[in-house]
């Protein structure tokens, strides 16, 4: 960029200007003036390079170089406002500083000297305005490679956040050994089925000499004819029988829409498929096999709350345990 001033200014004038300036030299690195500092003088880049930048929020926003024969702070001379932006020497810079009254009537005096300037002005403000468009694509464009190389990590961790959030839904309402509905659950179900008013079944199945079994083989080996048993009662149920884990070897069964006539049938089936299922070293058993006792209660029949047939099959289970094991107790004709 030429000198705005020297080549519309007798050379007798610009010797006098000059003789008005002050000369300074700057080193890369340090700042000619900084945004926002009172505007007091005109400044004609000699040698060097000059930054402009703007900071935001602490960030530095460029906008552009200017090289020898620019002039520096025009603006500020006519508007009267603080600095617009900061100036700092990219490279070691000389410079001469006109006061702002001086550069004024100088202007005034050579108004061929003020129309070079608004056009250096003009140029600059073009050249401003498409290098912080060029920065803003340039962002723009950084931003959206961002977001594409994030896209495919959120949707990972949005993917493993859901599974681990249905994996503790499950844990909220599953046994983590046997997979059944746990003893929350059961509580939910049974509330619900008293509430629905049909009749159904309520059963508590306890396994006979489970400690001697835990004794005898092991409690891993205990814990895997428990997740057997439970395995096997559930293959044999309707879509809508509901079979939770009551307590350490108790299971209670839920069975819909039966009446006291078809509940103790299908419990007896049930019964029966446990002592023909070959459990491991069921014959160290004290009957011989692995089997269970159970209790039914019916609604309505036996009680119409959740802690009334659950009490009512408890007794009835412990009659069963009472009378030899491996039975039912309150079948039809239900005695206690
Ligand atoms: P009964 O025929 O009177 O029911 O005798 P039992 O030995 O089954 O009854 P008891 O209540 O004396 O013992 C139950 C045993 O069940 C004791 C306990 O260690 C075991 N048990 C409870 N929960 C678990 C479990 O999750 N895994 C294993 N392996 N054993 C369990
Ligand atoms: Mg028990
Ligand atoms: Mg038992």
């Amino acid at each position: 960029m030429p000198l705005a001033f020297p080549h519309l200014i007798p050379r007798r004038a610009w010797r006098e200007i000059l003789s008005k300036t002050r000369v300074h030299r700057f080193s890369a690195g340090e700042m000619l003036f900084e945004q926002e500092a009172v505007a007091e003088s005109l400044w004609l880049l000699r040698r060097g390079t000059v930054e402009l930048f703007k900071s935001f929020f602490g960030e530095k926003h460029r906008l552009i170089y200017l090289s020898r024969g620019a002039v520096l702070g025009e603006v500020e001379l006519f508007g009267k406002a603080p600095r617009f932006a900061n100036a700092r020497a990219a490279t070691d810079v000389i410079a001469y500083e006109l006061p702002a009254r001086l550069a004024r009537e100088y202007l005034v005096r050579f108004p061929a000297a003020a129309l070079s300037l608004l056009q250096a002005t003009t140029h600059r403000s073009r050249d401003i305005a498409e290098a912080l468009v060029e920065q803003l694509v340039q962002r723009n464009l950084e931003l959206q490679m961002h977001q594409a190389r994030l896209d495919p990590q959120i949707r990972r961790r949005v993917k493993d956040l859901e599974q681990t959030n249905e994996h503790l839904q499950q844990l909220a309402w599953v046994d983590a050994l046997t997979g059944c509905h746990n003893r929350r659950s059961l509580e939910k179900v049974l509330q619900m089925a008293c509430d629905g008013g049909e009749p159904f079944a309520v059963a508590i199945f306890d396994v006979d000499h489970f400690k001697h079994y835990n004794d005898t083989n092991g409690h891993p080996e205990g814990d895997r004819a428990l997740q057997t048993l439970a395995r096997l009662l559930q293959r044999r149920l309707r879509a809508n029988d509901v079979l939770a884990r009551y307590g350490g070897e108790e299971f209670c069964l839920i069975l819909r829409d039966v009446g006291p006539e078809v509940a103790p049938v299908v419990l007896e089936r049930l019964r029966t498929a446990i002592t023909e299922y070959n459990f491991p070293f069921e014959e160290k058993q004290p009957l011989g096999d692995f089997t269970v006792s159970m209790g039914l209660s019916m609604f309505p029949r036996d009680g119409s709350t959740p802690e009334r047939l659950i009490k009512s099959a408890d007794e009835r289970l412990y009659e069963a345990k009472r009378q030899g094991r491996n039975r039912l107790v309150g079948g039809s004709g239900a005695r206690l």
